[in-house]
């Protein structure tokens, strides 16, 4: 069971919390808790540690990490206490002493390892349940404490249910689980029963703000089903033994009736840049892109045409709207390795991706949305497929008209 930072922002859900764990436990079931730090306070300290240098322009990640570490250990602490008070036994764990063993990445580590056999037995011997700190865990040589970047809580219960070989890993979130699209841009957007893993990855930017990233690679690499619900739903109107309301992130073999579209992702974040003209030659690519890539600047879409007069062509692609005008200038500076006639660009662009496993074995997905879109004359600026995931371009003005038609196009909607 994982709580995140509005789920624990205060001693009265602490409490509430505290009884979803008595419920489980009461029914039978031997569980593990993972926590994040409260609502606002990861962010407190990350403030801190940048207002504690006036003369440095960085600070000493090693001690970034001592700081913003204390969130977890603060709410681990009360979860245990709570429970304690509702006579249920349990104790508090830093990443240190379960071990959770990480990388050095200081800020950004990576688990290597984690031994859940202690955890598992004290749950065994005196039913005691484990309150463990997310986001932390510590550098096996220096023994220094280590966080795994920004929402890494999620990645922290996902170890730790493969760790125990847990059946399910329970995130409890402040929504009830993952939809077709954002429910705000599309009111008629549903809850999904289950998504499958890769879907899930694709639908990061819809996800994203559920679940970090990384948990899901996780998840997938260890086989470790993940079921997103809500903590807002009282403890007592709950049956442990029924199905609750939520979404499960599992294997594609779990998945019985599978449509061909499950979820409509989109973004505003990026931007579109064409080199006009530039010459057709063996090189030009690399010339081009390698400054970017050198420049950290990560390229989305590529659209190259084949040139008509063999001499040149049209070059358009996207990089992320904060970095387009340094994108710009690093093109700017390969003007003397290759030759181009313009440089233009915008960033009133959105991107809009429709995914589904299903499209593996469908054909014609891509065309019906290109024939939707060309009755609302929405004009497609590129385009971008994978195995089960299409991507375009459009003006960003048309955003929500495009993902509308599209949700209920590949039936979506809620009846
Ligand atoms: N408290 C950390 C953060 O705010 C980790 C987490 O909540 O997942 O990023
Ligand atoms: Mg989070």
């Amino acid at each position: 069971m994982k709580f995140g930072g509005t789920s624990v922002a205060d001693l009265d859900r602490i409490r509430n919390v505290a009884r979803h764990v008595k419920r489980e436990v009461d029914a039978g079931h031997e569980v593990a808790v993972v926590v994040s730090a409260m609502a606002g306070v990861t962010n407190q300290l990350v403030g801190w540690c940048e207002q504690a240098i006036v003369e440095r322009r960085i600070f000493d990640a090693r001690e970034y990490d001592a700081v913003v570490a204390t969130g977890e250990q603060v709410t681990a602490g009360l979860l245990a206490i709570t429970l304690q008070d509702l006579d249920v036994n349990a104790r508090s764990w830093q990443g240190w002493q379960v071990p959770i063993l990480t990388s050095n990445a200081h800020a950004s580590a990576r688990i290597a390892d984690i031994d859940g056999a202690e955890l598992v037995n004290r749950f065994k011997e005196r039913k005691e349940v484990a309150v463990i700190a997310g986001f932390q865990g510590v550098h096996e040589e220096t023994g220094r404490v280590t966080t795994l970047g920004r929402g890494g809580s999620d990645t922290s219960a996902v170890a730790i249910a493969a760790a125990i070989r847990a059946d399910r890993c329970d995130i409890y979130t402040d929504v009830d689980g993952v939809y077709t699209t954002d429910p705000r841009v599309v009111p008629r957007a549903q809850r999904l029963d289950k998504v499958a893993y890769e879907e899930m990855l694709e639908l990061a930017s819809l996800g994203a703000k559920v679940l970090q990233v990384r948990s899901v690679e996780l998840g997938m690499v260890h086989n470790v089903r993940i079921f997103v619900r809500s903590s807002f739903e009282r403890p007592e109107d709950i049956d442990p033994h029924r199905d609750p309301p939520g979404t499960l992130i599992c294997d594609e073999s779990e998945i019985m009736e599978q449509q061909t579209v499950t979820g409509i992702a989109f973004s505003r974040d990026e931007a579109q840049i064409s080199i006009r003209q530039v010459q057709d030659k063996p090189g030009v690519a690399a010339a081009i892109f390698g400054p970017l890539a050198e420049a950290n600047i990560n390229v989305d879409m590529i659209v190259q045409n084949v040139s008509a007069d063999g001499k040149t062509t049209d070059l358009t692609f996207t990089v992320p709207a904060v970095d387009y005008q340094r994108s710009l200038d690093t093109i700017e500076k390969t003007r003397g390795t290759i030759s181009y006639t313009r440089l233009d660009g915008a960033t009133d662009v959105a991107k809009i991706s429709v995914i589904g496993i299903g499209m593996r074995s469908h054909a014609g997905v891509a065309a019906e949305a290109f024939k939707a879109l060309a009755e609302r004359s929405i004009n497609i600026r590129a385009i971008t497929t994978s195995e089960i995931k299409f991507s375009l371009l459009i003006d960003a003005a048309f955003t929500e008209l495009a993902v509308r038609t599209l949700h209920s196009l590949y039936g979506l909607d809620k009846s």
